[in-house]
């Protein structure tokens, strides 16, 4: 059995309609001043109105950042920092993906901890306690909502830095599948893929033990048959549901149990070819799976998990099972609209040595079960290059 020592520190409330509930489950954290961090497009979506209006009928006062972007750079965090502290507020409230939320926790931690967010890269560097934070995701995929980390990008070399804080967690996540019903087709499926990768990464690493694989286990299960649903019926709230619960147990698989090598891998697509990070992820996965799956130890794992959803079962043979967990995320990578190679996407042979030694230096790179140098890098990419099969729906 491997050790863990995990607790769980966001509250979750669940349900369609459960954002009515932001303002009075603000003021049971205290304070009267709250700092609304959002994005544009949540404000022409019309959510960003509604929050605030919600905090301020439960008599807070309500100040709003709504420059959150893509990729939060130290500048964006900064700007927000300085809106808070103008505001004088005692509490953050986060609205949107990922990225307004991790605006939110880089502002918490330059705004209780000073300096800059190069101070914080890397585990537990804040001295000092940290506002409350409230997550509301309006989209299905990062997790964030559970996590620790923020990701933030430097705003002059653009190297992206997960600052790790237990402190910076949210206290609370509202999770309303109403709200991921505005976002674009387009975001539905990439932040899909991200979370289904979460569950499969998370399900493997070295880190795994019983109570991540609880997490990752379920997320999958919930997953696996909610994207293909909500991409064909976007108005399904059951399918959305499960999508959004997925992602936030995807987040605590992640916390519990980090990340792998689809991760490593891709980041520098994102900085070379400026990926979307789900369109990264899932496109290196298939590839990733084939790799980890010559480890004994990973190849049951992938069976287990490929268990979950009834995908296959553990006693037809490992191989088979892991033969029936590639061909089902074939499908989710199709029915969710990715390109079928990194070279339809148009990535060129001549970058991918390059790529590889950055994706050896990743963080991620290390938790993943078989131990990954550049040149497997490279054969990663190659594998990826190829294009997919057409998959099985099962
Ligand atoms: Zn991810």
């Amino acid at each position: 059995m491997i050790p863990f020592d995990s607790t769980i520190r966001t509250r979750l409330v669940f349900g369609p309609g459960a954002v009515e509930q932001v303002g009075v489950l603000a003021r049971e954290l205290g304070g009267s001043r709250v700092l609304l961090v959002t994005d544009p497009g949540l404000v022409d979506a019309g959510h960003a109105d509604r929050v605030e209006s919600l905090l301020r009928s439960a008599h807070l006062e309500v100040a709003v950042f709504d420059r959150a972007r893509e990729n939060p750079t130290t500048r964006c965090v900064e700007e927000c920092r300085d809106a808070a502290r103008e505001a004088g507020v005692e509490l953050l409230v986060g609205l949107g993906g990922g990225s307004a939320m991790d605006t939110a926790k880089g502002c918490n931690f330059l705004l209780t901890n000073g300096g800059r967010m190069q101070d914080y890269w890397g585990v537990g560097k804040a001295q000092r306690p940290m506002l409350p934070f409230i997550a509301v995701p309006t989209t299905a995929g990062t997790g964030s909502e559970c996590q620790c980390a923020a990701l933030i990008a430097d705003e002059i070399t653009h190297q992206k830095m997960a600052c790790l804080d237990p402190k910076v967690t949210a206290r609370v996540a509202i999770l309303d599948p109403e709200l991921t019903l505005s976002q674009p087709s387009w975001v539905t499926a990439h932040t899909g893929i991200d979370a289904v990768t979460h569950a499969v990464e998370t399900a493997v690493t070295r880190r795994r033990n019983a109570l991540s694989l609880t997490y990752s286990h379920r997320a999958f299960q919930l997953l696996v048959p909610a994207l293909p649903r909500v991409m064909e019926a976007p108005g399904d709230i059951e399918a959305r549901g499960q999508m959004l619960l997925g992602a936030a147990l995807g987040g605590l698989a992640i916390e519990n149990s980090m990340l792998g090598a689809a991760h490593s891998a891709a980041n520098p697509l994102t900085a070379v070819y400026d990926m979307v990070h789900g369109e990264a992820v899932g496109l290196m996965l298939p590839a990733v799976i084939r790799f980890n799956a010559a480890d004994p130890g990973a190849r049951r794992a992938y069976a287990e998990l490929a268990s979950a959803p009834e995908i296959a079962c553990v006693s037809d043979g490992l191989d088979a099972a892991v033969a029936s967990l590639v061909g089902r995320i074939e499908h989710l990578l199709n029915c969710a609209g990715l390109p079928r190679s990194l070279a339809e996407r148009g990535v060129t042979a001549d970058t991918l040595e390059a790529m590889a030694a950055q994706a050896a230096g990743q963080w991620t790179a290390q938790f993943n079960p078989r131990p990954v140098a550049p040149a497997d890098f490279v054969a990663l990419y190659r594998a990826a290059m190829e294009p997919r099969g057409a998959g099985d729906a099962g």
